[in-house]
């Protein structure tokens, strides 16, 4: 670790606690960052020449590994004829028909640069188009950085202990209504008091470690959505092109009025992207009267490498190998748990996981206790220790990709099971 000690140490002079984004400094877990010099498949190099097989994957964008062949060739090429043009090309037409093919709840999209851009963007949307204001999102859901969300907010937020940001005005935090999740009847009483422009949720939570909305429960919520004429948005910012290729919305068999997109869509680039039914999304300017705009908005190679990206996880069988691996270490897990009597679960979906240590699955954001925490934390260390990156926090998601190999994840599962055998929880 010498050389990522050092850089770190730089880094702690230049970037306010060495980072860019919250989670990356390690702080919840104890110790220091690796830097990464190198990524190629489902696996990592640090600075000091360290190898890791990588359960992030750039927080769930790198869906094919790291540099896949395949999307190194198409952004190649496209680089050559411009980067950025600020005006109308192809490839922008090209992804919308692709976003719109995908998911039968969108009939226009907009593209944007991150997650954070389409779910503030979706919102403002939404009270452009109702005439309210308040919103309401669940207990341990992140939405990204806007001011409206960070709220009760998961992800690095839960992680550093700060689900509620300072700077955010006490006029804006008191627009937005958070309730736990899966948690049908504080919607209910939330509906009676406020009038409310839109209900935002992860359909399957990815920001407070990986927990499933039950089917019962979304279902109810779309239909008060209809019957109150909220607009109902799903973040798939995290799960699209990601639980499936059409997200939780189409394992659930629910339509939201808005969708957000983001992580996967970009192939690796900064992209996000909202969209929704003609009706909705022709208040957007130039058209209607909500304004939404972006210098490097659909620039042609973010485009291409999502074009690319969204091409090869189409394929008919994608979506099954990659369940089919996620499954086989989730369920080993399972397995392990019950053989050595520890108090150890797992799920998956598509290509996205969670490792619990309770005997059961969690269900919304208070399930995930400080307990849990304390155990995942010595996990989390010893897994690294031992080459396998896993998110630095409990509140996170895992994530494979088409690159991991059957050797990788049995490689992980030899890993944990000695840990567990040593450890008694
Ligand atoms: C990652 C994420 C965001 C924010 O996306 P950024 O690109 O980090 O701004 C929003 N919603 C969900 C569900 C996410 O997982």
């Amino acid at each position: 670790m010498k050389k990522s000690r050092e850089l770190f140490r730089k880094a702690k002079r230049l970037l306010p606690g060495g980072v860019n984004s919250p989670v990356r400094s390690f702080s919840s877990v104890g110790g220091e960052p690796f830097f990464v010099k190198k990524a190629k498949g489902a696996h990592l190099t640090d600075e000091d020449g360290k190898k890791y097989i990588d359960y992030i994957g750039s927080w769930g964008a790198q869906i094919l590994g790291h540099c896949d062949p395949r999307i190194i060739k198409i952004i190649s090429q496209t680089i050559k004829e411009g980067i950025t043009y600020g005006i109308p090309c192809k490839k922008e037409v090209v992804i919308a028909k692709k976003i719109t093919d995908i998911y039968p709840s969108i009939s226009k999209v907009r593209m944007v640069n991150s997650g954070t851009e389409a779910t503030m963007s979706a919102i403002r949307l939404a009270r452009g188009y109702t005439g309210r204001t308040k919103i309401l999102k669940f207990n341990g859901c992140y939405h990204g950085h806007a001011d409206s969300f960070l709220i009760k907010a998961g992800s690095g937020a839960s992680t550093l202990g700060s689900p509620d940001s300072k700077g955010v005005p006490k006029s804006f935090a008191s627009e937005t209504i958070s309730v736990p999740y899966n948690d049908i009847e504080s919607v209910k009483a939330a509906i009676r008091k406020n009038k409310l422009a839109c209900i935002i949720i992860e359909p399957i939570a990815g920001n407070m470690n990986f927990i499933r909305s039950n089917q019962f429960f979304l279902k109810e919520l779309r239909n008060l959505c209809s019957e109150n004429k909220i607009l109902l948005i799903f973040d798939e910012v995290m799960t699209g092109f990601r639980v499936s290729l059409a997200g939780a919305q189409n394992l659930y068999k629910i339509k939201p009025d808005i969708t957000t997109l983001g992580k996967v869509l970009g192939g690796g680039f900064p992209v996000g992207a909202f969209g929704g039914k003609s009706e909705i999304m022709n208040c957007l300017s130039p058209n209607g009267d909500v304004y939404q705009a972006g210098t490097l908005s659909g620039n042609p190679v973010a485009m291409a490498a999502g074009i690319g990206t969204l091409d090869i996880i189409s394929k008919k069988t994608y979506f099954k190998n990659l369940s089919k691996l996620s499954q086989h270490f989730t369920k080993s897990i399972s397995l392990i748990s019950s053989s050595h009597n520890v108090n150890m679960s797992a799920d998956s979906e598509g290509g996205m996981f969670g490792i619990y240590f309770s005997k059961n699955k969690p269900n919304n954001y208070k399930d995930i206790t400080d307990r849990n925490i304390s155990i995942f934390k010595k996990f989390f260390k010893q897994m690294l220790t031992q080459g396998i990156y896993f998110a630095p926090s409990a509140f996170e998601a895992g994530f494979i990709s088409s690159a991991h190999k059957i050797n990788d994840i049995d490689k992980t599962l030899n890993i944990i099971e000695d840990w567990v055998k040593k450890n008694k929880f």
